[in-house]
């Protein structure tokens, strides 16, 4: 944007000193009023976005752009400023991605305490029973393993 109004300001600049060279026309001399003219159509010979020459006809519309593509660019800097945004306006969303944190042991006796809570409420289906149970005979192995080698490593069972 800095650029941008950097770029604005040349081109004031560059139009007010040309305006100047033209002079000022008499109103009343219809020479004058003529090369009057003429003067705005040199002035108006540059593109009023990217600075470049645009080629003026003799008669018709002066043009401020030299291409279509800098009269669109122009609008939408325009419309852009009229609503208080850049033309440009990236957006940058933060984007979370749910995380499993793995239960830790203070956490298990509440969460098989849930288990149950849910088992004895209907809270999970019939169809969900031989995965769970399967997943519980392994739970009871396991613990039947580390209590047996707890039995046998340890002198004492705290
Ligand atoms: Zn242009």
């Amino acid at each position: 944007m800095r650029f941008e109004a950097q770029r604005q300001e040349a081109l004031l600049q560059a139009r007010r000193s040309s305006a100047s060279q033209s002079g000022d026309p008499a109103a009343d001399a219809p020479q004058a009023a003529e090369s009057a003219a003429r003067a705005r159509r040199h002035a108006a010979s540059t593109c009023g976005w990217c600075g470049g020459p645009i080629r003026v006809r003799a008669t018709g519309r002066l043009p401020k752009w030299c291409s279509a593509s800098c009269r669109q660019r122009a609008w939408e800097q325009t419309r852009a400023a009229a609503s208080g945004r850049s033309a440009v306006q990236i957006v940058e969303r933060r984007v979370e991605t749910p995380v499993a944190i793995p239960p830790t042991r203070s956490d298990w006796p509440r969460l098989l305490g849930e288990l149950v809570t849910q088992l004895d409420t209907g809270r999970i289906y019939n169809r969900d029973l031989d995965e769970m149970s399967a997943a519980l005979i392994a739970i009871s192995a396991s613990m039947t393993r580390r209590l047996y080698i707890r039995s046998r490593t340890a002198p004492r069972a705290h």
